[in-house]
């Protein structure tokens, strides 16, 4: 006796961000990537399927659109294709800047999980665009409704981020 079941017909869409729900582990990853530039540690990877597809470290010294996530983008694209972007969840170690939270949009990033807010980013001395990255997604609503998770693992990205102002020179002074 087996029941007969509907097929599981669902579009891609309906089910975006299948990362198996470990969000720790990834972003522990996110977190290996930005280690390799302990300046400007903003590391990220895209996962699908509960796989890594894409790695991506802040390289701005070489291009200025050379964000974590951009880059993180960019290795997917290479690696799986320029598909399947529902399905998907960006981890990054900060929160994204609008750039990059406007770069998910037009790929259709399911899900958008990071550790440090912008105001965090801000504290630590880096330069911000202050544009929340919901507020980026809300401005796309007419086409793009991510899934968005801040803070994760931000015990671990804050730290990462005072120690790369130090790292930077600064804060020169302790304020208060
Ligand atoms: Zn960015």
């Amino acid at each position: 006796m087996h029941a007969s079941r509907p097929a599981s017909a669902s579009p891609a869409a309906s089910a975006p961000g299948d990362d198996g729900g470990d969000h720790a582990l990834f972003m522990r990853a996110a977190v290996g990537e930005a280690l390799r530039n302990p300046r400007y540690p903003f590391g990220a990877v895209l996962v699908r399927s509960g796989r890594i597809l894409g790695r991506g470290v802040n390289t701005s010294a070489e291009n200025p659109t050379y964000h974590g996530e951009m880059v993180a983008i960019a290795d997917y694209v290479r690696r799986a294709g320029n598909r399947d972007w529902t399905a998907t969840t960006l981890y990054s170690t900060g929160e994204p800047c609008a750039m990059c939270m406007s770069a998910c949009a037009w790929a259709g990033v399911g899900q958008v999980v990071w550790g440090t807010s912008i105001d965090g980013l801000g504290s630590t001395g880096l330069l911000q665009i202050h544009l929340a990255a919901r507020a980026v997604a809300d401005a796309a609503g007419s086409f793009y409704t991510p899934r968005l998770l801040g803070g994760v693992l931000a015990t671990t990205t804050d730290a990462l981020f005072r120690r790369a102002e130090i790292l930077r020179g600064g804060p020169a002074h302790e304020a208060s």
